[in-house]
């Protein structure tokens, strides 16, 4: 049976850099926010309470942490915080929303254990999923930070890939963005790609195949993924003869797209663009329904880092205080 609770201020869908530090500055705002961290699940791939940095280990690029720091510890850290002043964290999905229009009236968020959750402001922070393959070997790698990524630019430059043969699977411009980083520490950097010509745009494809260790193996999927603890390398598969082929690689990063988490919204008025992200109007965080506002990847397709989406984080909890405070919500 579904139960309704009195209005909170403030409900923060999502707990990841964005979520977080939402969080914090409405906390410190007195806006006594709720933050629904999300339970674990495989679909697409694996959503997180935490996000997506509980895929990585260690996080080297978040200023403020010189030693690097594993990205659970990093979302330990950001809870915690976010407690220290009041935020009160739930461990349910939001799978629901129905945005009130009328001024006054609150939003109502409904969970995954059927509960109706009243808000006068919501911010959602979901994130977005990066795709994978699908192979059991390669989630199995992934979770354990055994090589398999699905972001150079937060994994590439751990030692464990210095001057090693590394792959990245993929064509677009995201695929050669990647590869294109990680050809400055790899020995050898291949791009494993389905089809016999690159999505990417022409100068993206250039600036990858301009550097001397770049290879392009054209036509092959990713068959399975070798390696008990770590990654010793990939059995591929030619998509034209079906001939099997092993590569010895040490790392592997996965860069055929995203997914953004908005399945939620559908229905809900939330206007999301062309590829499912939230559209946010101009610079803020102002989604087209008022009181609801967006942060992190969940609204970002291009940048996607930790430190990106906390600052979106701080901007939606800005936004979203001033709003409450314009609607006399106290
Ligand atoms: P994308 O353009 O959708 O490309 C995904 C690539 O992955 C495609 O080459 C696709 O192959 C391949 N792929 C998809 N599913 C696969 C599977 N199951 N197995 C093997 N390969 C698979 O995604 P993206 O590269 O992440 O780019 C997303 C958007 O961001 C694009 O609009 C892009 O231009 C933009 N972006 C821009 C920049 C930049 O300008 N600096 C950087 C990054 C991204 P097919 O080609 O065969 O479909």
């Amino acid at each position: 049976m579904s139960t309704t609770t009195a209005a909170h201020k403030l409900v923060i869908i999502g707990s990841g850099p964005a979520g977080w530090t939402a969080a914090i500055y409405a906390a410190r705002a007195q806006l006594e926010p709720v933050v629904y961290v999300g339970v674990p699940k495989q679909d697409p791939g694996p959503v997180l309470p935490g996000g997506q940095l509980m895929l990585t280990t260690e996080v080297e690029n978040y200023p403020g942490f010189p030693d690097g720091i594993t990205g659970h510890e990093m979302m330990a850290h950001f809870q915690k915080q976010a407690e220290r002043f009041g935020t009160r964290a739930v461990g349910a999905d939001i799978v629901r929303c129905e945005f009130s229009r009328t001024p006054g009236r609150p939003h109502a968020l409904i969970t995954s254990d059927d509960e109706t959750v009243l808000a006068h402001a919501v911010i959602l922070a979901t994130g977005a999923v990066a795709n994978w393959i699908g192979l059991p070997n390669e989630m199995r790698l992934a979770r354990s930070g055994g090589g398999v990524s699905a972001c150079a630019v937060c994994d590439g430059a751990l030692p464990a890939f210095r001057n090693q043969p590394l792959a990245v699977v993929g064509g677009g411009d995201t695929a050669m963005e990647e590869a294109s980083y990680l050809t400055k520490f790899a020995s050898t950097v291949y791009v494993i790609h389905r089809r016999d010509s690159l999505r990417a745009s022409r100068i993206m494809q250039e600036r990858f195949l301009s550097r001397p260790n770049a290879k392009v193996l054209w036509n092959k999927v990713v068959h399975d993924v070798l390696g008990e603890r770590y990654l010793e390398g990939v059995l591929l598969e030619d998509t034209v003869t079906r001939e099997r082929t092993r590569l010895d690689v040490k790392g592997l990063f996965i860069a055929i797209g995203h997914t953004p988490a908005t399945k939620f919204l559908i229905g809900s008025g939330v206007e999301l663009d062309v590829a499912g992200y939230v559209a946010l109007r101009g610079r803020n965080s102002q989604t087209n329904l008022p009181g609801v506002f967006a942060a992190g990847d969940v609204a970002d397709s291009q940048y996607r880092q930790a430190v990106t989406a906390a600052g979106m984080g701080c901007v939606a909890a800005l936004d979203a205080e001033r709003w409450l405070a314009a609607n006399q919500v106290h």
